[in-house]
């Protein structure tokens, strides 16, 4: 694929990976690292799963509620883990962030306290084809939220909070298939990518 980089904001490091719950996010950021080591991959869901696994934190009942119920961890709780984690990686080039903003709070949350994305990368999937994706997954995930129920309730998050996301960059956004294998969305994405390094 060829993409226009003049769309995008040159002075940002930050790149924001959108997309329906098992669109694939992480498993094609974890591509782009491997390919790419300039990149540093974090996830805003892996980071809260951290936090609520960590005994001595005082955020981990609240955070494990609202994953169940597929809803959004608070704004500033999420942004100040990006930050964290971003300030654990001086060295990396640019930073690929995986399931955030996923709501305009944590958007407008974010670009006080951090910045704003050079673009917004979306793996565009039908819900169908996320859905069994997600239930396969929930066979061996042991996700507390790879069940019927949650997955209802994470959709709906997305198509109410996390879609008007896309709308506020929309002049930002690239859009993926991501209804095809792995392999053939990594393959666009390398080419996507590949551009994109060639010109920082
Ligand atoms: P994921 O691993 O991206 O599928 O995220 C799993 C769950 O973690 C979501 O359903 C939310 O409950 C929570 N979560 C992930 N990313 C965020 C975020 N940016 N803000 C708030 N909550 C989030």
């Amino acid at each position: 694929m060829t993409v226009d980089t003049s769309k995008f904001a040159a002075s940002s490091n930050i790149i924001f990976v959108l997309g329906g719950p098992g669109s694939g996010k992480g498993t094609q950021s974890a591509f782009l690292v491997q390919r790419f080591p300039e990149l540093c991959h974090l996830s805003a869901g892996d980071l809260l799963r951290e936090e609520v696994a960590d005994k001595n934190s005082e955020l981990g009942e609240e955070i494990s509620h609202m994953i169940k119920n597929g809803l959004i961890v608070r704004a500033e709780v999420t942004v100040k883990l990006l930050q964290n984690a971003m300030a654990k990686n001086p060295e990396k080039k640019l930073f690929l962030i995986d399931g955030f903003p996923r709501a305009i709070a944590q958007a407008e949350c974010f670009e006080k306290m951090v910045g704003t994305c050079k673009f917004v990368l979306l793996l565009d999937v039908p819900e169908d084809v996320m859905r069994d994706r997600l239930l396969e997954r929930g066979k061996t995930s042991g996700r507390t939220d790879d069940n019927v129920e949650s997955i209802i309730k994470r959709f709906r998050t997305y198509r109410e909070t996390t879609m008007p996301v896309i709308e506020l960059y929309h002049e930002r956004v690239v859009t993926v298939r991501g209804d095809r294998t792995p392999e053939e969305v990594s393959a666009e994405l390398e080419s996507l990518f590949s551009q994109v390094i060639a010109t920082e």
